[in-house]
């Protein structure tokens, strides 16, 4: 299927909203398996686990990781069983986005059961990939941009990255604590619980803060998955104005959250991660067009 697979991807030039980006486009490291969920689980395709016969995980009906973990599962010869609470009747009648993918990919999703114990065959992974073994796949992502960094001839360098479990921007930031100096600064924000529960994320996966990324907030509460028009909007705009597709779920917030402290790509040049996750868009988008109809055409 993907034999020589390459943990790589392009950095582009953006202008949004008058000002310059980098953008790092890891939505572009393969058609099948990209984005952090590629770096995240690169591990487990790079290495050997020869008592290995499935994948067991849990999470959202939609999720990106599901996804990923079907293409992983395939790639290895490994079955997949996926646990969730619960199915919407329409999803199940019409599967799209990343469960149709999954289940192509000849995913075993089981409905409302708990979640099976651990054996040797057995390669549990924790929701949204919130693993250590993501460490490995996020420093090739931290060596890659150091490389690029130099070549630019960049003094400073601030990144931004928008967070789930926030293990892709703690392994991130936490791989350039101690290497070149001035190291790059990591920032993020928490799209799917509160500031408390990203810095929670964090410690459970490095208790020491020295090596956690640096958390910005929008002053409204914001809820995962809410059909907000803002985030329509802003998404609507970075494709009118770089051409570039972002995802429907965290993007729109790391761009707003990110807009929302100029500080932070003015006082240095800003590197803004992709993380793919395009597929969830087919799910998404047609709620957001049913919700703001008129909004594409503003
Ligand atoms: C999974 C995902 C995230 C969140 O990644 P974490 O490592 O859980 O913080 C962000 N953006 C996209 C597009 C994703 O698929």
């Amino acid at each position: 299927m993907m034999t020589d697979f390459q943990l790589t991807s392009p950095i582009e030039t953006i202008r949004f909203q008058n000002h310059t980006f980098f953008l790092k486009r890891d939505d572009l490291i393969h058609p099948d398996f990209s984005g952090n969920k590629a770096r995240k689980f690169y591990y487990y395709l790079k290495n050997d686990f020869p008592y290995i016969k499935k994948i067991v995980s849990y999470g959202s009906v939609q999720s990106n990781a599901m996804y990923s973990l079907s293409v992983l599962a395939k790639m290895k010869g490994w079955e997949f069983e996926y646990y969730v609470d619960h199915i919407a009747d329409y999803l199940r009648e019409n599967p799209h986005g990343n469960y149709a993918a999954a289940l192509k990919n000849d995913m075993h999703l089981i409905v409302g059961r708990g979640i099976p114990t651990p054996t040797k065959n057995m390669l549990f992974i924790e929701e949204g990939g919130r693993q250590k073994e993501a460490e490995y796949g996020i420093r090739i992502l931290a060596e890659e941009i150091s490389f690029w960094q130099k070549e630019q001839k960049i003094e400073k360098l601030n990144i931004f990255l928008p967070s789930g479990t926030g293990t892709t921007a703690l392994y991130l930031q936490k791989a350039f604590v101690g290497v070149g100096i001035p190291q790059p600064t990591v920032y993020t924000c928490a799209c799917v619980g509160d500031d408390m529960y990203l810095k929670e994320q964090f410690s459970m996966l490095e208790a020491d803060e020295k090596y956690h990324p640096t958390i910005l907030a929008l002053e409204k509460k914001h809820h995962f998955g809410k059909l907000y028009r803002e985030n329509y909007e802003i998404w609507l705009k970075l494709h009118e104005q770089t051409g570039v597709v972002f995802d429907l779920l965290y993007d729109p917030l790391g761009w707003r959250t990110l807009l929302a402290h100029p500080q932070v790509y003015e006082e240095a040049p800003l590197l803004y991660i992709h993380q793919g996750g395009i597929l969830g868009n087919e799910s998404m988008l047609p709620r957001y067009q049913r919700k703001y109809p008129l909004m594409a055409n503003e």
